[in-house]
This record gives structure tokens, C-alpha cells and sequence, in this order.
């Protein structure tokens, strides 16, 4: 009954350890033995964590330690390849030496020779094979293989070996089983909170940042030191698009508009679809010269470009702009506005133009 309890013990640390180890990891890509070697020196370091931990709560019996180190060796063998292996390798030799009575020091030998082998095992079949449920459990199975003999050598007697021994490869498969579903379990969770997140904050239709995280990103640069810009786009008689050629068409207009507001745009600035037909442009640490060049850059490539669609080859459109900056505004809504009302102004004198938001705009506007 000891010998089951003392498993337990060791199958809830490996798991809430491996569980805990694992979020800080939880958005990196998933480590295969071509990741950056620090990082895989990490892993291992991680997975002998996980190993001494659990060699601390073995079961003792004669001389033998059983736990189940050898699932964090596999880890690390199979996930960041020798180099890890070789890092957590190294701190369960040290660990088993510095537990080991000076008396019983064969037994220390045993177990590294155990490790070294099993190290060395897995570092040539791992060539060989890819990273998959059978190949993990294999790779537990010859742990085991290699560990029975240590433990017979390290036990008094054949009753006691026999014992031990089928409770040791029963745990050792079931903790193989279970690590390697809660490893791809973990995995899966995040990959899938990453997607939905990128989901939640992008445009369907043009793939563009969409409204919810141009807001985001407008109350960020709203508390920004340096002054930032806002470039207010609409299509001009959008509308007509539709009436005349169809909603389809009138999306793919949408959709190489957004293309060519991105190619446009500079690595810092933010693009995205704000609604409808109109696009918001976010130009961080940008004047307001600055911003008026590249609003005119955008105006002036859309008017001269064709905007083909399967309904007409060689549409052409136009776009009215409404230029602001973060000087003559306290919060970046306020920005947004003064934006707005110099693209009112853009349309109402005349479209195909793009007016910067002064005061005197709203002096004229009132
Ligand atoms: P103005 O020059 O004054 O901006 O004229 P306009 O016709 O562009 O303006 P209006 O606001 O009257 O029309 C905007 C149109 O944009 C109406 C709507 O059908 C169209 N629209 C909005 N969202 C989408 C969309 O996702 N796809 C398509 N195809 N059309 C859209
Ligand atoms: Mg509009
Ligand atoms: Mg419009």
C-alpha cells in the first residue's frame, strides 16, 4: 500500500509541476530539437527540476530510489533533443549522489549508468522517429527496460524485486500516457487562446486590425508622451459601388483598398477597418506635416490605381481624408472627432481630398 501511495505522491508532483513549468512557455512555438539551444538548456533544466523533485519523494527499498525521473528525461529528450536530456541527465546523477549514503555509492553508479544509457538510447532512435503518442510511450518502455536491472541489482530479493517492479511499469506507462496528453492538451488550450485572441481582434473581410483593436490601440497612444496622428479614410460614393456592381464587388473594393492603405502605412502605424466603408489610420510619434504627406500619398495612389473586380476591370474610386493630431486634443475620442469633422469637411468641399483639423476649421464649420 506504501509503494502505491508513494507513486500517487509522485504522479501528482510530476503533473502539477509539468502543469505549473508549462505556462511560461504557454505562447512560445512549441520546442522541437531545432529550437534556439538556450531555450532547450531551459527545458532541461525544467525537466531535472521536475526529476529531483521527484527523486526526493522516492520509495526507498534496499538500496533502490523508484520514481518516475525517467518521464522527464524522455521529455526532454524527445521535445529539445540531447542537450536537454543531457542538462536533466546531469541533475539527477547529482542528485542521486548527494542522497546516496557514502556506503551505498554502487547504487549511485548503477542509477547513472541507468540514465546515461537510456540518454544515449533515445538521442539515436530519436533521429529516427517523429514525436508521436507511440513513439513517447516507446521511449518510457525502454526506460523501464533499462531500469529493471538497476532495480534488481539494488534489491535484496526476487519477492520484493517482483513487487516493485510491476507497480514501477505500470506507473511509468500510465505517467507516460497521461504527461504526453497533458503536454498536447496544453498546447492545444493556448494555441487555441492565441487564435481566437488574433480572431477577436481582426477584420473578417479585409484581414486588417478591426474596430475593437484600433479602440485598444487608441486609448494606448492616448496615453503616450510623444504626439501621435489619426488619418480618417471613406470611400466616396461607396454607395454607387454597390448599387451598380453588386455588394460582391463592392467587398472586393473593401478588400484592395485595405491592401493598399497596409503597403502604405509605416511599421509602427496602425491600419484597420473602422466600420462600414471608412478605414482609421493610428500614426504614433508622427507630426501633423508628417501625417498630411502620408494621407496624400494614400489619396493620391487610390485615385490613380484601377480597383479591379470580377464585375468591372477597371473601376476606379476615390477617397476623402480627415487628418488630426493629439496637440489640440486632450484624449484620443477628442482626436477621433476632430478627425471626423475635417473629413466632413474633405466631403463637403468637393471629395477626393484630405483636410487637416485646425481650429480655424471649426471656427469656419460653426
Ligand atoms: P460618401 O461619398 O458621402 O461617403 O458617399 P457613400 O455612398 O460612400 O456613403 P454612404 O454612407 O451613403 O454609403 C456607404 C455605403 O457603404 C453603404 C453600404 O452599403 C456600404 N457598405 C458598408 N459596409 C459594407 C461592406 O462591408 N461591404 C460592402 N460591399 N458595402 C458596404
Ligand atoms: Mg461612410
Ligand atoms: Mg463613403
Amino acid at each position: 500500500m506504501s509503494i502505491m501511495n508513494n507513486f500517487i505522491i509522485n504522479f501528482c508532483l510530476l503533473f502539477t509541476t509539468i502543469t505549473l513549468l508549462f505556462l511560461p512557455f504557454r505562447n512560445h512555438p512549441r520546442i522541437t530539437p531545432k529550437t534556439n539551444l538556450n531555450v532547450r538548456l531551459v527545458l532541461g533544466g525544467i525537466a531535472g527540476l521536475i526529476s529531483v523533485l521527484l527523486m526526493l519523494n522516492s520509495i526507498q527499498i534496499d538500496v533502490a530510489r523508484i520514481d518516475l525521473r525517467i518521464v522527464p528525461v524522455v521529455i526532454a529528450m524527445m521535445f529539445g533533443g540531447l542537450p536537454s536530456a543531457l542538462v536533466t541527465g546531469a541533475m539527477i546523477i547529482v542528485t542521486r549522489f548527494i542522497l546516496t549514503p557514502v556506503e551505498q555509492m554502487d547504487a549511485a553508479v548503477v542509477s547513472t549508468i541507468v540514465i546515461g544509457v537510456l540518454i544515449l538510447t533515445i538521442a539515436v532512435v530519436r533521429r529516427y522517429i517523429r514525436l508521436t503518442f507511440w513513439n513517447f510511450e516507446l521511449m518510457i518502455g525502454i526506460g523501464i527496460v533499462y531500469s529493471l536491472p538497476g532495480i534488481y541489482l539494488l534489491t535484496n530479493s526476487w519477492t520484493t524485486f517482483i513487487e516493485i517492479s510491476l507497480a514501477y511499469i505500470f506507473f511509468n506507462l500510465i505517467a507516460g500516457f497521461v504527461t504526453y496528453h497533458l503536454l498536447t492538451e496544453l498546447r492545444r488550450h493556448f494555441e487555441n487562446i492565441q487564435y481566437q485572441q488574433k480572431l477577436a481582434m481582426t477584420d473578417a473581410l479585409t484581414g486588417l486590425a478591426n474596430r475593437r483593436r484600433l479602440d485598444d490601440s487608441l486609448s494606448l497612444v492616448g496615453s503616450a508622451e510623444e504626439g501621435y496622428s489619426l488619418i480618417l479614410i471613406d470611400i466616396d460614393f461607396f454607395k454607387h459601388v454597390n448599387d451598380t456592381y453588386g455588394h460582391d464587388a463592392g467587398d472586393d473594393v473593401l478588400r484592395q483598398l485595405g491592401t493598399t492603405l497596409a503597403s502604405l502605412a509605416r511599421p509602427d502605424d496602425l491600419v484597420g477597418r473602422y466600420g462600414g466603408e471608412e478605414f482609421l489610420i493610428i500614426l504614433p510619434n508622427t507630426s501633423l506635416a508628417d501625417a498630411k504627406s502620408i494621407a496624400e500619398l494614400a489619396r493620391t495612389t487610390v485615385a490613380r490605381n484601377l480597383f479591379p473586380t470580377t464585375a468591372v476591370p477597371d473601376l476606379q474610386i476615390t477617397i476623402s481624408l480627415g487628418i488630426a493630431h493629439s496637440s489640440s486634443s486632450h484624449t484620443s475620442l477628442e482626436a477621433l472627432q476632430q478627425a471626423d469633422k475635417a473629413l466632413y469637411h474633405s466631403k463637403d468641399s468637393g471629395r477626393n481630398r484630405s483636410t487637416t483639423y485646425t481650429k480655424q476649421l471649426q471656427l469656419e464649420q460653426a
